[in-house]
């Protein structure tokens, strides 16, 4: 019987497992430290009330002959996807149908599954660095050639750095498929309507597909950075938008998120043109029973003016948190991006550190645990990824523990 030699090649999880192996050494050494987290991409604050309310009523309605709930539509509860409508694309003016939304147990499942719409041979481009989904879930498919020196053969890879404020150059070779993530992981920046649109014409013009992953929208605080690719006009022709509950609503351990696929964007399937909306539909009445009642319901809560003003609550605490980090860190001395629009704080390591060496020295001289750029694609080289999911009290300190590193190199 022969296996997927694809996933049997691919680079073991190393980064998150070499971070836990490195934190369990060095506590096995000092016991007594406090080690502070600020590398955790999970949420840390509870549900909103009103949301978990809804959620418990609908499973104890399940008990009941009138609340009782078999298989969910494949697609998702309608009253779910009018939520989604209205509270994230008709308020802003953008048209989205019914038939366009699917949910699902969130962006990281779809971002990964999707990549079964496209052929074998589908050249993948992404911003470098990146967050290890997209191109995971593609080298698991063989799309990617080998492995060498860090870097994969067929991936078509566009930096982001300070050199370049972090805007992607357009891809130079035929990419058929590209993925964006804005506000983005790891760097927390940003896109403005005008970089994004280069993105969307230069997709239109090649016959390529944006996989635009939306994630942390809920932490866009300027004016000029759009909520959704679908505000740049021409979007619906070649663009996918992948959402998720988990950053804005706490659904981290819940799941639920959901991806738009208008009926416009299309590739070839031999000489004929096929909408990628009626492969994904196909697909998801093959493979999907849908997402739990209770889920679905809870979802919706989000949307009504309560849930809104709950999990605004959760953002903003992140948020000023972040401000927390970077203002602490600039003000040390520190080089940092991001932050304003995300709950990622990208740091340039100072004296161009290796990300590892960093990661080390705060882990040994601060007792604080981050992420190696490194760990991200090798363009993260040189920079250190910082979360504002932790406390205000812990953040607060692990930026003095920080500084206080800085001041003495
Ligand atoms: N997309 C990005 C860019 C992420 O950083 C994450 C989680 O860290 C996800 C998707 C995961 O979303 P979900 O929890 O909905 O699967």
């Amino acid at each position: 019987m022969k296996l997927n030699s694809c996933i049997a090649a691919l680079p073991s999880g190393y980064l998150f497992a070499e971070i836990a192996k490195r934190v369990k050494a060095y506590s096995a050494l000092h016991p007594d430290a406090d080690l502070i987290r600020l590398g955790i991409g999970d949420v840390t604050r509870p549900l909103s009330k009103h949301v978990a309310q809804a959620m418990a009523d609908a499973a104890l309605g399940m008990s009941t002959p009138e609340g009782f709930h078999g298989y969910a539509p494949d697609y998702g509860y309608s009253f779910l996807i009018d939520a989604i409508i209205q509270g994230d694309y008709s308020s802003r003016g953008i048209e989205i149908n019914p038939d366009e939304v699917f949910i699902s147990d969130g962006a990281k499942p779809d971002v990964g599954n999707l990549q079964e719409l496209f052929s074998a041979d589908s050249r993948i481009a992404v911003t470098d660095p990146v967050y290890p989904v997209y191109v995971d879930s593609n080298a698991m498919s063989g799309r990617l050639g080998v492995f060498e020196n860090g870097k994969w053969s067929r991936l078509i890879y566009l930096p982001c750095n300070a050199e370049n404020d972090f805007v992607p150059s357009l891809p130079t070779e035929k990419a058929d498929i590209l993925y964006l993530c804005y506000p983005n992981n790891p760097t927390g920046t940003v896109l403005t309507f005008a970089q994004l649109k280069k993105f969307v014409d230069w997709a239109i013009e090649m016959d390529s597909i944006i996989v635009y992953d939306a994630a942390y929208k809920a932490f866009i605080t300027r004016g000029d950075v759009p909520f959704s690719i679908y505000e740049i006009p021409g979007a619906r022709k070649c663009a996918i938008e992948c959402c998720s509950f988990s950053k804005n609503a706490g659904f981290t351990g819940v799941r639920c998120g959901y991806m738009i696929i208008p009926r416009e964007v299309s590739g070839l399937c031999g000489t004929e043109r096929v909408s990628l909306n009626r492969l994904w539909q196909r697909r998801a009445s093959t493979k999907s029973n849908g997402v739990s009642y209770p889920v679905q319901v809870a979802a919706a809560a989000v949307y009504d003016e309560q849930g809104q003003r709950e999990i605004m609550e959760s953002v903003r605490y992140y948020l000023a948190n972040a401000g927390i980090i970077r203002k602490g860190l600039a003000g040390a001395g520190g080089t940092v991006f991001g932050g304003t629009d995300s709950p990622y704080i990208w740091m340039q390591t100072p004296h161009r550190m290796k990300s590892w060496d960093f990661f080390d020295l705060l882990l040994n001289e601060a007792n604080v645990v981050g992420t190696p750029g490194e760990g991200f694609g090798p363009s993260g080289e040189g920079y250190f990824r910082l979360t504002a999911f932790n406390t205000k009290e812990k953040t607060e300190e692990a930026v003095r523990r920080i500084a206080g590193v800085l001041a003495k190199l």
